[in-house]
């Protein structure tokens, strides 16, 4: 039995408002989707009326709602702290290049655990954070959802830019073990 999930349940209302789903933000805190249901009820937090899943291309329709509701934690980023215009790191403010929040410590719901960096800096920030690993816990956790959805494994090996062999590890259970269970 795994101990009661507690939270902020101001702030895990607002992560959710933001347009996290239950999934999401079961990754955010390390617990499962089932205990954020639970505490969701027990707070009287209300759950969003599920997206129709069953009209036309419905996988697709469900994976565009989460990779939107995924974006979310980054708009609220980008609506309290503006849309960064230069790298922290490098110090590059060359207008041609693209500039992202990074996330320092996966802490996605305090707005101040972002730093502005160029789009290479990010990718060697995450890189020198998690060295043996190719996606992102989060990435992780959509790819299992995409596998449970019935989405082709060389389709999100494709869009994710990673071989078609990690895909099938993490289906197996070998990679990202941890990611959502
Ligand atoms: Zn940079």
């Amino acid at each position: 039995m795994q101990p009661i999930f507690k939270a902020d349940p101001e702030k895990l209302q607002a992560l959710y408002n933001s347009g996290m789903t239950q999934t999401e933000l079961a990754a955010h805190y390390g617990v499962t989707q089932k205990a954020i249901w639970g505490f969701m009820r027990r707070h009287g937090i209300k759950a969003r009326i599920a997206a129709k899943r069953d009209q036309k291309g419905s996988k697709n329709s469900s994976w565009v709602g989460d990779k939107i509701s995924y974006k979310g934690a980054h708009n609220r980023v980008e609506a309290e702290r503006g849309t960064p215009k230069f790298c922290e790191v490098c110090g590059s403010s060359d207008s041609t290049k693209r500039y992202e929040w990074a996330s320092l410590t996966k802490n996605y719901s305090d707005v101040m655990d972002y730093k502005r960096m160029c789009k290479t800096c990010h990718v060697n920030f995450d890189k020198l954070m998690h060295p043996r690993r190719r996606l992102s816990e989060s990435q992780a956790l959509y790819v299992k959802e995409q596998i449970k959805s019935g989405r082709k494994q060389s389709e999100i090996a494709d869009e994710l830019g990673v071989k078609r062999t990690l895909i099938n590890h993490i289906k197996a259970n070998r990679s990202y073990k941890e990611v959502g269970n």
